[in-house]
């Protein structure tokens, strides 16, 4: 491509098929790739993405997608928002990197200031950015051993955290991120996860947190533990939604105890599930936040953001690396978290979400494959079962998201199992194209039972 797509007009939002999927570009780039990049490295959906805006992706042959995964939950404010783009250029312009830890810039300073106001509690905070979510994780627990002067870390069942040697620790799937990638960190205490669906009916968030919090009272000992660290909403373990009350009870026990509640909040935060931040919906108020993902708009950005006595307990040069809060990626952040607030994007994920389950409930009841439907706001999935069964049905769930794909509409799976269906449309997403894309979606999973 030339210089500047500038002059380009606009991408239509429709979904719109002029060649089979993969077309024959996306297929010729793909046996490039071959020889070219490691094989670890896979992707779901191999159309080469052209250009992109709002919610569809325009691939190399001329395709169309609505895209209902964002880049896995990046680009909520749109691909290529005007908010985003704008700021990118215009600070790429000025400079594109000196070293936060060299010489610093506004961009830093403001970006943690808009996590201080935007994250859960009113309390004093700090913020500390890095480039991915991982490296986040692997701060936050850096930080809560520091002031705790304690090793252990809790962390749940079904949970992802990264895929770096902390972060796979701390994640529980082994195939594909840890297979035969260890030896692993050590200290890493794995709990029961509050898992409606799969837990005895009937199990409250309480009971729940009961029985995780008697594990780790028996088999590691309160005072050993530096962190809790869970997703308030599980993201890659299948979009597990804990039962009402689990959440605050860990926070409530990690206080009593002088643990760090830490909530990764890398997939749920900014906007996607109604809120701010997952942790708001039962008012809950973490030590320590992780984030990244939504938060840059599609530039690399992650942060640690927490009470201030706890970040700053850190010694001067502990914490850092040398391209954590990049300018042009805290530009990205400033005009994402512009474009959230300006287009009530949280107010935007709500109405998604109602839009979403109504028609996922629709379809939940009339096949027998989909053993639940759940999430909240902008992130809603479907875990697919044997039909009179909760056995998991992967296989189920892989035919769904391949017809989805070949009919031009992006979804993911996820789960421990292999068997959910999830969706993250971005939140700017004209509701014309969601309905479309839900329509594609529920007739994929109509065919199974045929
Ligand atoms: C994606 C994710 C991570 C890891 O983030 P990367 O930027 O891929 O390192 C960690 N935690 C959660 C909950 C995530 O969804």
């Amino acid at each position: 491509m030339t210089a500047t797509h500038f002059d380009e007009p606009p991408v239509a939002q429709r979904r719109q098929l002029v060649t089979e999927i993969p077309g024959p570009r996306s297929r010729a780039l793909e046996e490039r790739r071959r020889s070219a990049v490691a094989a670890g490295v896979s992707s779901t959906l191999p159309v080469y993405v052209e250009r992109a805006s709002g919610a569809v992706l325009v691939d190399v042959d001329g395709n169309s997608l609505i895209d209902l995964g964002a880049g896995i939950a990046v680009v909520s404010v749109g691909h290529a928002a005007p908010e985003v783009v704008g700021r990118v250029t215009e600070q790429a312009s000025r400079f594109t990197h000196t070293c936060f830890m060299v010489t610093p810039y506004e961009g830093y300073v403001a970006v943690c200031e808009e996590l201080s106001s935007l994250t859960p509690g009113a309390h004093e905070k700090r913020s500390a950015l890095f480039n991915s979510g991982a490296e986040a994780v692997e701060n936050a627990v850096k930080i809560a051993r520091h002031v705790t002067r304690r090793p252990a870390v809790v962390v749940f069942d079904h949970a992802y955290h990264g895929r770096t040697n902390l972060t796979m620790a701390l994640t529980a799937k082994n195939m594909p991120y840890k297979d035969r990638f260890g030896p692993f960190a050590p200290e890493v205490y794995r709990a029961p996860m509050s898992y409606p669906f799969r837990d005895p009916d009937q199990m409250s968030g309480a009971e729940a947190a009961a029985r995780a919090i008697a594990a780790v009272e028996s088999q590691v000992g309160a005072e050993n533990v530096a962190c809790v660290l869970v997703e308030p909403i599980q993201g890659e373990g299948g979009f597990v939604v804990p039962a009402p009350g689990f959440l605050p009870a860990l926070s409530r026990w990690c206080t009593a105890n002088g643990a760090l509640f830490v909530a990764d909040e890398i997939q749920t935060g900014f906007a996607r599930t109604g809120d701010w931040f997952a942790c708001d919906h039962e008012g809950v108020v973490p030590d320590l936040i992780t984030t990244a993902k939504a938060l840059a708009g599609g530039m690399p950005l992650a942060a640690v953001t927490g009470r201030a006595e706890v970040m700053d307990a850190v010694h001067p040069g502990g914490l850092g690396g040398t391209y954590g809060g990049n300018p042009v990626a805290c530009a990205a952040a400033l005009g994402a978290i512009a474009a959230m607030r300006d287009r009530d994007l949280v107010g935007a994920a709500r109405r998604i979400g109602e839009l979403v389950s109504e028609r996922l409930a629709k379809v939940a009841s009339s096949s027998a494959a989909v053993g639940e439907r759940r999430g909240r706001g902008a992130m809603q999935a479907v875990e697919l079962v044997r039909p009179g069964t909760r056995e998991p049905d992967a296989a189920a769930a892989k035919r769904v998201a391949s017809s989805c794909h070949a009919a031009g509409v992006v979804v993911l799976t996820c789960g421990t199992y292999g068997n959910v269906v999830r969706l993250l449309p971005p939140l700017v997403i004209d509701e014309a194209l969601l309905v479309e894309g839900l329509d594609v979606l529920a007739g994929a999973i109509d065919a199974l039972g045929a």
